[in-house]
């Protein structure tokens, strides 16, 4: 079977605006604070016409830490089911469990290749946080850095200002 390409999106900061508390980069804890970038529908669209697969890979362990309720992360999760990605995995772990799935691990991105075949040595990895650049390098894939105030230091294989700018790096690619 021919391998794919894939495209592994984060969510807090990548799809969705992130939250800064005490200048730090969250994910929404309530449905106000929960907003979907601009364009991303129409975005993940033609990244799929590319060929690529779309997949999201987000840490989301605010629910264990009791930050933000079950009811509330369904009602965000339900809105992020309406976007075309074609898979996504979540990790609810915290630092403490030492599960094998939270970024900077790899977990996440290996287990979907597995499951859908796919070439990470021609995919990438769009994030906000070394935590996204440190999983794609371990995985063996491409990382691209969404350019925000709180992540000058960190390092990527490529860095644009916005998603519409790493589309168009990943179809000259
Ligand atoms: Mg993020
Ligand atoms: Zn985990």
């Amino acid at each position: 079977m021919k391998k794919r390409r894939a495209i592994f999106f984060d969510r807090d900061g990548v799809i969705v605006t992130p939250i800064l508390r005490n200048g730090k980069p969250t994910a929404p804890w309530k449905r106000d604070e929960f907003q979907i970038k601009a364009d991303v529908h129409q975005i993940l669209s033609l990244i799929g016409s590319f060929g690529f697969l779309r997949i999201l890979v987000t840490n989301q362990p605010d629910i264990t830490h009791g930050h933000v309720s079950p009811r509330e992360w369904r009602w965000m999760q339900s809105c992020i089911e309406q976007l075309p990605f074609d898979d996504v995995f979540i990790c609810f772990h915290t630092n403490t469990e030492g599960c094998l799935c939270k970024k900077p691990k790899p977990g996440m991105l290996l287990e979907a290749a597995k499951k859908w075949h796919i070439d990470l040595s021609h995919s990438y990895m769009i994030g906000d946080t070394g935590a996204d650049t440190k999983a794609a390098a371990a995985a063996g894939c491409k990382s691209i850095l969404v350019e925000a105030p709180y992540n000058k230091r960190v390092k990527g294989n490529y860095k644009v200002k916005c998603l519409f700018d790493a589309a168009l790096l990943i179809q000259s690619s």
